[in-house]
């Protein structure tokens, strides 16, 4: 469907046509209308299949639309992650280049005076991280009582990263009377429930089963013994001839770590995570697109959310604590319908998230052995250490899990599942 059936404005075609976009994603076909009608809506669709426009560019036609010209927050939008925030922001200075409007972006992590300052000149959009947000409510240097619109973008990260306090301080903050937009890369009943709280008899959009997009990326498994992975992994950069390379770890002590042994190996890296200031992150992204750093290690929080065109490999140099961790992770490539590769290096100790992976996925991922690195059968598996925050975030997961994981870590610290699982192939 092209985008000229949907009513949107000569100002708001033009910027799409500028941004080369040729026809509305589905999510974009169904939710754009719903949204023009005001409608809540409640929307489920896969990492990169263009939910940021969905909800932007009927947000910028009904501003345009709005015979309010005063500059008050109209519209607000929270997202988990200040990458994101900054991201979306972006997204909608493109799509409103040819309107008359002000978006703010307001997230921790740098002084909050130019924030007030702005701010209190006054802007019609604000997107938000919901901890600076809720410091600007309190010093009350912001204003939400014009909001018409709520938008609650990757909702199932915000959950995952225990942000529903925040969310429902804010939400008392809004006018009873308004449009909500949930958006979600999956439906779960964490989700459903906040829906249910939230919106105001909702229209469901659920667009594509879930998580058939990332069928678009090239997955493979590599087994290896957790010793040999940074060897496996320079070595496969160089002869692969490897460019812009995300790798994941589990911990932002690993990222550092393996941040400095692939330098070592001549292969420009940086690391991102929480532990970075938002200066350095900002940077760090700017230059790793510029392709000046080769290799982003990335924890799961720090990257979630991060839209680069045409990344075109994930490494997998940890498998995450959780599947859905990992399908997101892997999302970050093949976005927009490009091609991708995903690679996890797994040694022995990670089988049953590997197992975790493959049963959320309803399949087994292809496993290759590079020659040179076969696994030595001789190293028994050993159980892997959470550390404190992956605990927290994942507090109600483990409950729910608790006596499945006992079970399975039983079973993997046993040879035999180890030998039958890493299957033969090439
Ligand atoms: P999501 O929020 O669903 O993960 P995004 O909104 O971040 O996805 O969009 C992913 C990528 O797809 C972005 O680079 C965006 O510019 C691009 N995109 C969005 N809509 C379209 C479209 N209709 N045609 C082509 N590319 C699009
Ligand atoms: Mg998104």
């Amino acid at each position: 469907m092209l985008f000229n059936s949907l009513n949107l404005s000569k100002e708001l075609l033009d910027a799409i046509h500028k941004k080369g976009y040729q026809k509305a994603s589905p999510v974009q076909q169904q939710v754009i209308p719903l949204v023009l009608e005001g409608k809540d809506v409640l929307a489920s669709a896969q990492t990169g299949t263009g939910k940021t426009a969905g909800f932007s560019l009927p947000l910028l036609q009904k501003l345009q639309n709005s015979k309010d010209k005063s500059s008050q927050i109209k519209g607000l939008i929270l997202t988990p992650t200040r990458e994101l925030a900054a991201q979306v922001a972006e997204n909608i200075r493109e799509y409103g280049c040819y309107l008359r409007f002000k978006a703010l972006v307001i997230y921790g992590g740098v002084s909050i005076n130019p924030q007030k300052y702005k701010l209190n000149k006054g802007v019609d959009i604000v997107v938000a991280t919901p901890g600076r947000l809720l410091d600007h409510l309190q010093q009350q240097t912001i204003n939400l009582d014009s909001v018409e619109m709520f938008v609650l973008d990757e909702a199932d990260r915000m959950l995952d990263m225990g942000f529903i306090r925040d969310i429902r301080k804010i939400i008392k903050t809004l006018p009873a009377v308004r449009q909500n937009l949930l958006f979600s890369a999956t439906f779960s009943k964490e989700i459903r429930l906040l829906a249910n709280n939230l919106l105001n008899s909702p229209t469901v959009v659920e667009v594509t089963p879930p998580y058939s997009t990332v069928d678009k990326v090239k997955q493979l498994v590599i087994p290896v013994d957790k010793q040999r992975k940074r060897e496996l992994l320079s070595y496969q950069i160089g002869m692969g001839n490897w460019q812009q390379i995300l790798v994941f770890t589990r911990t932002k002590h690993m990222a550092n770590r393996l941040t400095e042994r692939l330098n070592e190996d001549g292969i420009i890296a940086s690391a991102f995570h929480g532990n970075k200031s938002q200066a350095a992150r900002t940077n760090t992204l700017k230059q790793f697109k510029l392709g000046k750093v080769r290799a982003l290690v990335a924890t799961d929080i720090a990257a979630r959310g991060i839209d680069i065109n045409a990344l075109p490999y994930v490494i997998n140099y940890e498998l995450p604590y959780l599947p859905e961790d990992y399908i997101h992770r892997i999302g970050r490539t093949a976005r927009a319908g490009q091609e991708g590769y995903a690679i996890s290096l797994v040694c022995v100790d990670e089988i049953k998230l590997l197992k975790g992976i493959e049963k959320l996925l309803n399949y087994q991922i292809e496993q290759k052995i590079i020659a040179g690195f076969e696994i030595d059968p001789r190293i028994p598996p050993e159980p892997i250490r959470k550390n404190k925050t992956s605990i927290k975030r994942n507090k109600s997961n483990f409950k729910k899990n608790r006596n499945k994981k006992n079970y399975n870590s039983r079973r993997s610290r046993s040879k035999s599942s180890k030998s039958k699982y890493f299957r033969k192939s090439n």
